[in-house]
């Protein structure tokens, strides 16, 4: 009995997506298996751990991250001076893989063209084309990636929002069910 347990639970172990599940499996057993999970190591949701700590990182970036109006790493990923996974591309905006990525899919979408737009607060009239532009590029990079019937478009303003980068980009997260609210 017990042997099938912890067998089941090491394959829930190895599967990221049913971690959740895994979670609930341990509390039932601890109600029903008495002694034998006295000497569990509780199984531990891995994916929240991950997510946990790449908040703490996000917000530890945040903090340091100050809007001075210069270059960022986006703009060598622009010139193509460092590597990034390209997704799609047109004349005006650029979508490439977060290097961090928050969910199965995570896509950054930026202005090739700066233009001012460090963060979405500093938006201004003239740049209603382009934030429409980032937008509907967001639904082709959702289409592309096999999400379109539920992703989010996120956009993180400010020390208080995590953002790092002051170059304005769209996060665009799908591929798992996607929470709410959101943290
Ligand atoms: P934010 O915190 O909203 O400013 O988002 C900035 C995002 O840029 C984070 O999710 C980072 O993981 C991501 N990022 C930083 N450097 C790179 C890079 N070289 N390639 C891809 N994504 C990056």
């Amino acid at each position: 009995m017990a042997a099938a347990l912890v067998s089941s639970l090491s394959l829930l172990r190895t599967s990221r997506l049913a971690l959740p599940y895994a979670t609930r499996s341990i509390a039932f057993s601890h109600l029903s298996l008495g002694s034998l999970t006295a000497s569990f190591t509780p199984l531990r949701p891995q994916r929240f751990v991950r997510h946990i700590t790449a908040s703490s990182n996000e917000e530890a970036a945040a903090k340091t991250a100050v809007d001075t109006g210069g270059p960022t790493i986006f703009d060598k990923i622009i010139a193509k001076e460092i590597p990034s996974d390209i997704v799609y591309e047109d004349d005006k905006v650029l979508a490439f893989r977060d290097i961090n990525p928050q969910a199965p899919v995570h896509i950054l979408i930026i202005p090739k063209l700066r233009d001012g737009l460090t963060q979405l607060s500093k938006a201004e009239a003239r740049h209603g084309e382009i934030l429409g532009q980032l937008l509907y590029a967001s639904k082709i990079v959702a289409e592309k990636e096999g999400i379109a019937e539920g992703f989010r478009v996120v956009i993180n303003n400010g020390p208080d929002a995590c953002q790092s980068v002051y170059h304005l980009h769209l996060h665009v997260i799908g591929g798992r069910q996607l929470k709410w609210p959101p943290g």
